[in-house]
């Protein structure tokens, strides 16, 4: 048993003073709440305490759609006019020299950054299945190098399993399988993960334009099979709706639909450019949505219609997707002030489904949603779910003066200016500790740089 004690915790509703955690040896929350309730609960006594003065404790937050080896690109969506091109001229280069090293290095440092920013769960939606020299099929090796990632910085793996069946351009060679054989990789991974609480598999047809109708079936039986949800990424781009339309005679929702696969299980990744009727159609159908909004900015995407599906009682939760900079705080801020551009007016999120303005409604699509999304027990600190838990340093600079305060006004700090790489110091996942004074306790920051510099898809871009 393990007593965690801060000076502020966060429960679903807000933050509360003086608070206590206990976790069983499982990494199970047994009790949460006042410090004197929980210090008299019957499997206290005894507890190993860890007491963080100075801190607020809070679930850890929820990176819900990521391509982790896409850290790698960094800085080049700022040089090609168009989306098509950068995948051509950026994405899909990388993608043909990525070795299994190299993506390892990648994965190291996309997660290593997440932990550090207060990220304890990644839906990590891969899509690499196919080896760089010749194409043959590596699909379990190449997962279990981004799981084995996911497992040495200590984070909790969704792995969003991909299937991709379309093989039209340079590029697409790493990805293409039939849908049989995901179907049996996915089969196989999940029964192989199946008594590791810390690794959930979810099916994902890749989306319209890189799995055909069969594929998206296979994906939609799995989840049904499988008893999990299953992803796709949909109408991203406003290309993707004339694509959709032009190839399978619908928009990409309606499509979906059509096919008798749009249910409760469906979560849809972007669904930027989706219709009125659509938004509609998910609500009504009760599928959820993930929304990334710093890299639907880098990309020149377009705004999500997140205030309407949230009136409409979508769940939406956030990913980071490209991972320029993997920190679910962030995105958190930037879905909000993306709806202020939108809108033209301030309070948006914080206001939707609601009278009174509460920035838990943002709050949570970062915590709880996102764990929901990914099949996930966690996203807030509940007797039964995980202990995934994050410390935040009240004297940080880009907390104060809210933290003085505590309470919501601390909260509202969370969800609009929190610095997370500096204010989060210690983070825990199933009650283990995987960041220890802002530092990974699994990766050290000199064996990554390492890394990196052995990777050889790296090596490239430094001669260019
Ligand atoms: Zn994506």
């Amino acid at each position: 048993m393990q007593l965690f004690l801060a000076d502020w915790l966060h429960r679903p509703g807000g933050f509360e003073k003086d608070g206590a955690v206990l976790v069983d040896d499982a990494g199970r929350i047994v009790a949460a709440g006042a410090r004197a309730e929980v210090r008299a609960h019957p499997r206290a006594a005894g507890a190993a305490e860890t007491t963080l003065p100075g801190r607020a404790l809070l679930p850890g937050t929820v990176s819900a759609h990521s391509h982790a080896f896409q850290v790698m690109l960094r800085g080049s969506s700022d040089h090609p006019p168009s989306f098509r091109e950068w995948v051509k001229a950026h994405l899909y280069p990388l993608v043909e020299r990525l070795d299994e090293a190299s993506l390892e290095a990648a994965a190291l440092l996309c997660f290593s950054q997440m932990a550090r920013a207060g990220v304890t769960t990644v839906g990590e939606f891969h899509y690499i299945h196919n080896a760089h020299d010749d194409y043959a099929p590596r699909s379990r090796a190449l997962a279990q190098v981004v799981i084995g990632a996911a497992r040495r910085v200590g984070l909790r793996i969704a792995f969003v399993r991909a299937i991709y069946d379309v093989q039209e351009r340079f590029g697409q060679g790493r990805f293409a399988e039939s849908p049989q054989d995901a179907a049996r990789a996915i089969r196989e991974l999940h029964e192989e993960h199946a008594g590791d609480p810390h690794v959930t598999v979810l099916p994902a047809p890749h989306s319209l334009h890189g799995a055909t109708r069969e594929a998206v079936e296979t994906g939609a039986t799995l989840a049904r099979e499988l008893g999990t949800r299953w992803h796709i990424h949909l109408a991203e781009q406003r290309g993707d709706v004339g694509y959709s339309e032009r190839f399978h005679g619908g928009t990409p929702l309606v499509v979906l639909d059509r096919w008798g696969v749009l249910d409760e299980r469906t979560v849809l990744v972007h669904g930027i450019w989706l219709t009125a009727e659509e938004r509609e159609l998910l609500a009504r159908k009760k599928g959820a949505l993930i929304s990334n909004p710093v890299t639907n900015m880098a990309l020149g995407d377009g705004i999500a219609p997140l205030a309407e599906l949230m009136a409409l009682g979508v769940p939406v939760a956030l990913g980071t997707d490209l991972n320029a900079a993997p920190n679910v705080f962030g995105e958190m801020r930037a879905a909000e002030l993306l709806q202020r551009v939108h809108h033209l007016r301030m309070g948006v999120l914080s206001t939707t489904g609601g009278a009174t303005p509460d920035p838990e409604r943002i709050f949570a699509m970062g915590t709880r949603h996102g764990a929901r999304v990914l099949d996930v027990e966690a996203g807030a600190l509940e007797p039964g779910l995980w202990a995934d838990m994050v410390a935040i340093d009240l004297a940080d600079p880009s907390l104060l003066p809210a933290s003085v305060l505590g309470g919501a006004a601390l909260l509202s700090a969370v969800t609009s200016s929190i610095a997370a790489e500096s204010a989060v110091t210690d983070v825990f996942v199933a009650g283990r500790q995987v960041v220890r004074q802002r530092e990974v306790v699994g990766v050290p920051a000199a064996a990554l740089v390492e890394a990196l510099r052995r990777a050889p898809a790296l090596r490239p871009l430094q001669r260019a």
